[in-house]
């Protein structure tokens, strides 16, 4: 007899351990985590002693919104683990075309309108979630139109919304999805947008939830990729993961696999992967033509990143500062840039004396899909950090070019957050369920995968009374 699961959990980032964690933990469910990579974490994977020994390098740069307050710790807190998280970043300084400055400075308000914009904090403090699903498919200009009466006021709002939304025109912002992070952050933590980084990096986010999933019987396979959801009388029956090395190179390989067995799956794997394991020809699919048409109509709608990494022998931005630094539009990229000096929140991710300065430009699908075009964006955005950041190649250590295309769930424009997300259960395949953050759930990127993972195992559990 073939061995069987409770529950196979197709991938390892946040949605599916903490998916896994909680039917280990809370429903004493047997469970299987699958992961196409050698390394746990997804997206927030941390390489340590990585590019060289005593530097820890993340999958691009990661501020987390609310920190200690997040959802992604509640996830932890709820399956009994603490993440350990730096103080929160204190302040946001943008780049005004010389030099950084802070935020408010860029949009000096005067009484009036500072009296204004506390009145609309105020305002978004109490906004109902039924009054936020209204917004969620409308656009913050439209928002600010009806609201914020000073043109002063809407252009600090929009400065934060672009760095809620990694957007930069307010037309194209979810206004439901910026009031809801707003005001998650003013009732938290009396700000409108408050971050941290985890010590020792993003793995911290993740690797508590991988010991609950091993101290409660769960096993998670890694470099083992999911080739199918098997699929029977519309009935998920297992999953087909890739059984052997095979000696063909990639672009002419068919993989042999073997079947294992489960009640249930979770695919937690974005929207964007879903087709290459689960049959997405309308003709043949189990899955109904309206949902296989949305999910293929929106699974480019995603952000994406170019960025360096880089390991300087040197700091050059004080070590004491614990900023993120931003640029709405760079002067040769075009495109809205951030940066982090990951070693000044956590010390430990850069060897003694050197700095971990993470950075990316925020742009779109079709900027990345093509190598050249992405290697143009890399180019220019070293001339931009060479400007903004003076010191910087006198101090190189090394230096990481990267780019992500789907950097952090749906974009968060309208009609794409909120319940227009596609839900945790597919429909007509009453086992079959899905987590991550391009499924429903309200945050920034990883606090959607978050919440996601536990709307998704919470459905599971209630299936289990
Ligand atoms: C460069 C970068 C910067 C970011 N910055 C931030 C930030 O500042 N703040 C923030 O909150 N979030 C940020 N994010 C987003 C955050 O990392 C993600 O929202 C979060 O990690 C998503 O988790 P997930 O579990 O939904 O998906 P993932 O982490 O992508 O997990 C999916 C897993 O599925 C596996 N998989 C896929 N297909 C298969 C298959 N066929 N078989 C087996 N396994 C498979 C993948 O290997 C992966 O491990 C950033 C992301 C990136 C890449």
């Amino acid at each position: 007899m073939a061995e069987r699961y409770d529950t196979i959990i197709v991938g390892a980032g946040i949605a599916g351990l903490g998916v896994a964690a909680i039917l280990a933990k809370e429903g004493g469910l047997k469970v299987l985590v699958v992961d196409r990579y050698p390394k746990f974490g997804g997206r927030l994977i941390s390489y340590v002693d990585y590019p060289n020994k005593g530097w820890c390098v993340d999958t691009g740069l990661h501020l987390i919104e609310l920190g200690e307050k997040s959802c992604c710790n509640e996830l932890n807190s709820r399956v009994g683990k603490e993440v350990r998280w730096a103080p929160f970043s204190e302040t946001v300084d943008i780049w005004n075309g010389g030099k950084f400055i802070n935020i408010a400075e860029l949009v000096p308000l005067t009484k009036d309108e500072k009296r204004s914009f506390r009145a609309i904090l105020q305002k978004i403090a109490s906004i109902t979630d039924h009054e936020i699903e209204a917004w969620d498919c409308r656009s913050l200009e439209e928002w600010l139109i009806e609201n914020v009466p000073q043109q002063p006021v809407r252009d600090l709002f929009a400065d934060f919304g672009m760095i809620m939304t990694t957007i930069p025109s307010t037309i194209d912002m979810a206004a439901g999805e910026v009031l809801y992070i707003a005001r998650e952050n003013l009732c938290k933590t009396r700000q409108l947008l408050q971050a941290s980084y985890p010590l020792k990096g993003t793995e911290g986010i993740t690797c508590g939830l991988v010991e609950v999933i091993k101290e409660n019987g769960g096993e998670i396979k890694l470099n083992c990729e999911a080739e199918e959801i098997v699929i029977e009388d519309r009935k998920v029956v297992g999953v087909r993961i890739r059984a052997k090395e095979h000696i063909y190179q990639e672009d002419y390989r068919i993989f042999e696999t073997e079947t294992k067995y489960a009640d249930r799956v979770v695919c937690a794997v974005p929207i964007y992967h879903l087709s290459r394991i689960i049959d997405f020809d309308p003709a043949t699919s189990p899955l109904p033509r309206w949902w296989i048409k949305r999910i293929s109509d929106i699974r480019h709608e995603v952000t994406a990143l170019v960025g360096y990494m880089i390991g300087l022998s040197e700091p050059i931005i004080d070590p004491k500062k614990r900023s993120f630094f931003t640029a709405l539009k760079t002067r040769h990229s075009g495109f809205p840039f951030q940066a982090l000096p990951a070693s000044n929140f956590s010390p430990d991710v850069a060897p003694e004396g050197k700095q971990l300065i993470h950075t990316d430009v925020v742009c779109e699908h079709p900027d990345v899909a093509d190598k050249f075009k992405r290697e143009r964006i890399l180019n220019l955005m070293w001339e931009d950090i060479k400007e903004m950041f003076p010191g910087v190649e006198e101090n190189l250590e090394w230096r990481l070019p990267y780019y992500v295309d789907g950097c952090d769930g749906l974009a968060r424009k309208p009609g794409l957050v909120g319940n227009f997300k596609p839900g945790p259960k597919a429909p007509g395949i009453p086992n079959l369920y899905f987590a991550g953050d391009t499924y429903l759930g309200r945050g920034l990127a990883t606090n959607g995968a978050a919440r996601s993972a536990m709307l998704c195992a919470d459905l599971i559990l209630e299936t289990l009374r």
